[in-house]
């Protein structure tokens, strides 16, 4: 989005630049042209592959017929990965990362569909914010509605499915990206891997909060390297609070964005 803005940009300044030519040198100007145009080409060239070569398809997690987990004040998850999913877009233009969101205006129902619209990408993030298992779940009263909620669990999770085609590349990435996470103060639940019915999801890289969970259809469908994010956990009182402070969300994405420019970038310098 934002490198197409500076690609119309960029021809618009070189279109200027020729007009501003005085026909009185003309056999210089020519020359000036022609290197112009070359080098204008070139650069188009180098631009148009860079950025289908390092496209990263941003996912957004449910939609707003099937929205997902609700926190403990309301609030469907899907509000709180299309913010954080828009956030981490807007992170990655600046790194020469191009975003393509899927789901964003909440109309994709099914979870086939994703993964094909992310052709052509470099790599795939699914955005999405955690509940816990029923049984953790209580009764509260919040602005006169009883809502559910559990104080048990709290912070982030990444999952790599071992059903990926690059499964070492999603691994590398969710490390990053964990790594990344940490290094801005956030911090993994790492409850997925407790002995709990529904969880039990070995780690894959526990310091920085990687579990494998193979089946997760996304993940294994994808056609690219791809890792699930589960920013936080939005039953959880104090931290739904949290992830829905805009400043900390753009930390958030900040680190998201940084982690995948650091893993995509090795990608990027050992492509021919
Ligand atoms: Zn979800």
């Amino acid at each position: 989005m934002g490198a197409r803005a500076s690609f119309a940009d960029g021809k618009k300044a070189n279109y200027t630049s020729i007009a501003a030519l005085r026909p009185s040198a003309q056999n210089g100007a020519m020359e000036h042209l022609r290197r112009l145009t070359a080098t204008f080409v070139l650069w188009a060239l180098c631009f148009t592959a860079g950025a289908a070569g390092m496209g990263v398809a941003i996912d957004v997690g449910h939609s707003l017929e099937k929205p997902g987990a609700t926190s403990a004040r309301g609030r469907v998850e899907f509000e709180f990965n299309r913010d954080l999913a828009l956030a981490i877009g807007q992170a990655l233009t600046p790194r020469g990362l191009e975003a393509r969101m899927i789901g964003a205006d909440g109309s994709e129902n099914g979870l086939n569909g994703r993964p094909a619209k992310a052709r052509g990408v470099s790599f795939f993030l699914s955005v999405h914010h955690d509940s816990v298992q029923p049984q953790f779940l209580e009764a509260w009263v919040h602005e006169g509605a009883e809502r559910l909620y559990s104080d048990r669990y709290a912070g982030f999770s990444l999952f790599v499915s071992r059903r990926n085609a690059s499964v070492q590349a999603s691994l590398h990435c969710a490390s990053r990206l964990g790594e990344e996470l940490r290094r801005a103060g956030f911090r993994p639940s790492l409850y997925h891997a407790e002995p709990i019915p529904g969880e039990m999801k070995p780690f894959a890289d526990r310091a920085n909060g990687v579990h494998y969970y193979d089946n997760l259809a996304v993940l294994k469908g994808a056609p690219s390297a791809a890792v699930l994010l589960e920013a936080g956990v939005i039953v959880n009182r104090d931290e739904e609070l949290l992830l829905a402070d805009p400043p900390r969300r753009g930390r958030m994405a900040e680190a998201v964005a940084a982690g995948l420019a650091r893993c995509l970038d090795k990608s990027r310098t050992a492509r021919p």
